[in-house]
C-alpha cells in the first residue's frame, strides 16, 4: 500500500528555519521587533489600518469582545457550525452565546435566521467564514448597523479572503485570524486581529499583555525601562518572536500556498462531477475563496454506508480526511446547558452526518489529490445502493 497520506501538514521551509534561528541567536525571545515586523506586514497584506499579535485566534476573539466591552447578560450571536472557540470565548465575558443554523449550501451563518436571533440583548455577531468562503457579509453588516450591533469576524480559515472586492480583515468592526497548525499559514500557535478603529486596536494590544499601558512607559519614564502601570487586569495572551520569525516568511507565502489550494480545489471539483452521491462545495459569485478547507456532502440516500463508515474507508486505504465541524449544539456542555435537541438547528444537525473534509494543503502534490479522488471514487461506486 502506498504511504498514509495525513489530513493536513504544514509547508515550513529554510526561510522559516533561518528566521528562527536569527531570534534564537539574536536572545529576544518574547514580543519584540519580530513581531512588530509581522505585525505590519499582516496589516499591509490584508489591508487593515491595525493589527495586533496574539497567541491565538481564541485569544483575538476574546480580546474583540472585550475591546468592544462585551459584558455580562450581553447576547452574542455565533453559528452553531464552527469551532469551539468562536462560542467560548463569549462565555469568558460571562455573554451568553446565541447559536443561529447554517445555510445547506455553503455551511455559512444564514442571515434570515440570523435576523430573527437578534434582541433588545444582542451586542454582537460573530460571523465564522466556514472553510475560507467569506459569509454574506453585506447583510451581515447592514443587520449590525441597523441594530446597533458589532461585528467580530472569525477568520480563522479565511486568509486570504475577498468578499466584493475586499479582503477579509477590513469589513467587520474587528477581524480575527488563526495561525494555527493546520490553518492557511502558522506559527505553530497564534492569531492576530485587525481593525480600523485605533481605540480597540490600543485596548486589545494593552489587554493581550496584562493590562500594561506601554504609553505609561513612554510618557512617565525617562529611561523607558523599568516603569510600567497596570490599567486593568488583562490577559496573557502576546505572540513571541519565535512565533513572528515563522510567521514572516509563512506570510510572503501566503498567496503562493493560496493558489496551490485553488488548484486542488478545481482538480477536486473536476474529479467529483459526474459523482452524483458527492456533492462538492458550492462557491458564490464575486468572492475569492481561501480553500483552507474542501468538505464534500454525500448523498446518503444513494449510498449503503454512513459518513463515519466512509471515513474509516478512506483511512484504510491510507487518506487521512476530518470532520468540520460537530455543530456546538450537539456537544453536551451546549445541550446540557441550553437544553438544544438537533431538531433545533435542523440544517446544521442534517449536514453533520454528511460532511467529510478531505486533504488540501500545499505541501501535498497533485498526484496525492489524484489519489484520494480515485480512492473516493472508487468507494462511492463500491456502495452505491
Ligand atoms: C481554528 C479555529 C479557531 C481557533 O483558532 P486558534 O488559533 O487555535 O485559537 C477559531 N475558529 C475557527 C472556526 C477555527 O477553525
Amino acid at each position: 500500500m502506498q504511504s498514509f497520506l495525513p489530513f493536513h501538514l504544514p509547508d515550513l521551509g529554510e526561510e522559516e528555519v533561518e528566521s528562527v534561528v536569527e531570534v534564537l541567536r539574536s536572545g529576544w525571545l518574547t514580543t519584540g521587533s519580530k513581531t512588530k515586523q509581522f505585525e505590519h506586514e499582516f496589516a499591509e497584506r490584508v489591508g487593515a489600518t491595525h493589527a495586533v499579535a496574539v497567541n491565538s485566534c481564541t485569544a483575538a476573539l476574546h480580546l474583540a469582545l472585550e475591546a468592544v466591552e462585551i459584558s455580562a447578560g450581553d447576547e452574542i450571536i455565533v453559528p452553531t457550525m464552527t469551532f469551539a472557540a468562536t462560542a467560548e470565548v463569549v462565555s469568558y465575558c460571562r455573554a451568553k452565546p446565541v447559536l443561529v443554523d447554517c445555510r445547506n449550501d455553503t455551511l455559512n451563518i444564514n442571515v434570515d435566521l440570523l435576523e430573527k436571533a437578534i434582541t433588545s440583548k444582542t451586542k454582537a455577531i460573530i460571523p465564522v467564514h466556514y472553510a475560507g468562503q467569506p459569509c454574506e457579509m453585506d447583510r451581515i453588516m447592514e443587520l449590525a448597523r441597523h441594530h446597533n450591533l458589532k461585528v467580530i469576524e472569525d477568520a480563522a480559515h479565511a486568509l486570504p479572503t475577498r468578499y466584493r472586492g475586499r479582503m477579509i480583515g477590513t469589513i467587520g468592526d474587528i477581524t480575527c485570524f488563526s495561525f494555527y497548525a493546520t490553518k492557511t499559514i502558522t506559527t505553530g500557535e497564534g492569531g492576530m486581529a485587525t481593525t480600523e478603529n485605533a481605540e480597540w486596536a490600543d485596548r486589545m494590544r494593552i489587554l493581550s499583555l496584562h493590562g500594561i499601558s506601554r504609553d505609561a512607559v513612554n510618557r512617565y519614564s525617562p529611561e523607558g525601562k523599568w516603569y510600567y502601570e497596570i490599567c486593568c487586569p488583562g490577559f496573557k495572551y502576546n505572540l513571541t518572536d519565535l512565533a513572528s520569525a515563522v510567521g514572516i516568511p509563512q506570510l510572503q507565502k501566503c498567496d503562493l500556498f493560496g493558489e496551490i489550494r485553488h488548484r486542488y480545489a478545481a482538480l477536486y471539483n473536476e474529479g467529483f462531477k459526474d459523482i452524483a452521491a458527492i456533492r462538492t462545495p458550492p462557491v458564490e459569485e464575486d468572492i475569492e475563496h481561501a480553500w483552507h478547507l474542501y468538505v464534500i456532502q454525500l448523498e446518503l440516500d444513494q449510498l449503503r454506508i454512513s459518513r463515519n463508515e466512509m471515513i474509516d474507508h478512506l483511512k484504510k486505504h491510507g487518506i487521512g480526511t476530518s470532520v468540520h465541524f460537530i455543530p456546538l449544539h450537539l456537544h453536551p456542555y451546549y445541550k446540557n446547558t441550553f437544553g438544544f435537541v438537533p431538531d433545533d438547528f435542523p440544517t446544521a444537525s442534517r449536514v453533520f452526518d454528511r460532511i467529510i473534509s478531505l486533504p488540501i494543503y500545499p505541501k501535498m502534490t497533485e498526484a496525492d489529490v489524484h489519489r484520494v479522488i480515485d480512492v473516493t471514487v472508487a468507494l462511492i461506486r463500491e456502495y452505491r445502493r
